[in-house]
Parts: structure tokens; sequence; C-alpha cells
């Protein structure tokens, strides 16, 4: 691919990233030449709720629930990891290296989901571990996190081709990890780094500005949503609204946990 198309595939990214264009997801679809089946059709569809519902969240994993898995059964992070690490339930099992489950503190108050592994996590095995890993672990440390007492996971545990935003079909496959990391580690309070993070866990279609400092309810966990590191470093102009947002969750954190 030469430079020009990546600059500009680059720009489309970011600006998904912060408005949400439904058409331009409609766009990747078409160009992938996928038919979808009838389930993903509805994901992509204005959900019932929105959330910061007070009913309680369908969450997705019910729509894997024909057979329970092994893993369902999962007592604790590591015995969970090593069930579901070989997965091949989505596409993106064929391009990893390294599945990456999560890490931090297993009993953390505090959950950090992001989007998936980019090139450094694949190669690694962890989460956020090149250049918007370091300026996560700055953003928490301003707002006095360290990363050991938080834990971070992705919405997918697979590296996309070319750090392509996952497909409804991955993340649909890929949540029910993520919602049983959630179920073991019982964290008060989720924040969601970027649009995909948002649209995946929450299940909305807003853009990134409107779902920015609002508090949902996820399962009774209070989720806020900002931006993804990875598009602060492409765009450092927004890092001072990423800050109101973090100070935001800080100060939420405060009223919940002190
Ligand atoms: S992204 Fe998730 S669902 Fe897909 S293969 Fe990897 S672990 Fe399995």
């Amino acid at each position: 691919m030469d430079l020009s198309k990546k600059k500009i595939i680059e720009a489309l990214k970011d600006q998904q990233d912060i408005f949400g264009d439904d058409l331009f997801e409609e766009k990747i679809i078409e160009n992938k030449s996928v038919k979808l089946p009838q389930q993903q059709k509805e994901y992509i569809k204005p959900e019932k709720k929105i959330t910061a519902v007070k009913e309680p969240f369908q969450k997705s994993v019910q729509l894997f629930n024909d057979s329970k898995s092994d893993w369902e059964d999962a007592e604790s992070l590591e015995q969970l990891n090593k069930m579901i690490s070989n997965c091949t339930k989505c596409a993106l099992h064929k391009g990893r290296t390294n599945f990456v489950f999560g890490s931090g503190n297993p009993d953390a108050d505090v959950m950090v989901v992001g989007e998936g592994p980019g090139a450094e996590e694949d190669k690694q095995g962890l989460p956020f571990v090149g250049r918007a890993g370091q300026l996560l672990t700055d953003i928490l440390k301003a707002i006095k996190f360290s990363r050991e007492e938080v834990y971070i996971a992705n919405i997918v545990k697979c590296r996309p081709p070319n750090n392509r935003v996952p497909f409804p079909d991955e993340m649909d496959a890929c949540l029910p990890y993520l919602n049983k990391q959630i179920e073991l580690i019982k964290p008060k309070l989720i924040l969601c780094l970027g649009l995909t993070a948002a649209k995946g866990l929450l299940k909305r279609k807003e853009s990134l500005t409107a779902l920015r400092g609002q508090i949902f309810d996820y399962d009774e966990i209070k989720v806020m949503v900002t931006f993804h590191p990875a598009a602060l470093l492409r765009n450092p102009n927004w890092k001072k609204d990423c800050w109101i947002d973090v100070q935001k969750f800080r100060k939420l954190y405060d009223e919940i946990i002190i």
C-alpha cells in the first residue's frame, strides 16, 4: 500500500473514531463484499436501549447460549486465560502472533477497555504496551491510578489485520470473554477507550462526541467513554477533552469508592 493510501485510511479511521460516521461503517462492510447474517445486521441497528439504562443489560454472551462452554465456568482469570487462549471463534485468530488476554489487578475497582491489540501488543501478548500504552499509563497516572491497580483488556483479543477496526461479528464473538473477565473481576467502574470499545461494550450507535461525559450502567457498573490513546497520539489537540473526561471519571471513582 502506498503512503498516500495509508494516510487516507488513517484519516478515515480518525474520523470514524471521533464522529462515529455510520456511512463510513456501511462502506467498510460493502467494500468487503461480505453478506452479513441477520444477527450481525441487528447488531448495527439501533438497540432497544442504550443505556444509562436502568433495565438490566442484555449481555451479548446470550447470543451464544445455545450450549454452555467450559470456559463459562472458569473460577479465575488465570483459568479463563488457559481455557480460551487457543480460541478460533472468529477469523482474527488466523493473523495473531499472540492472544492478548488482558493484564492488571484481578481485584481491580477500575477496568480500562480498549479496542484490540496492535502490532506491539500482538508481539508481546500484552495490552497497551506500545506508544499508546505509554500514553495510557501517563493518563492513568495523571488521575492518580497506577497500571498495577487497574485491569486493562480489549474488546477483541486477537489483532485485526493492519490494525483495522474489528468487524461486528468479531466483536460479538469475543465479547463474551470480556464479559466473563468483568464477572470475575467485579469492577465498580469501566473506562472505555475510543468509539469501538464503547460500541462493543455498550452497543451504542452515537458518536464519541455524544457518548463522552455521560455515565452509563453496565450491569450496575458505571461506564464512561473517552478517546483512545492512539487517537490522541495522532491528534494531540484532543488531549484537553480527554483530560476533562478522565478527571470526571476520577471524581466518579472517588464518589463511589471513597
Ligand atoms: S478475537 Fe476473540 S473470538 Fe476472535 S479468535 Fe481471537 S479470542 Fe477468539
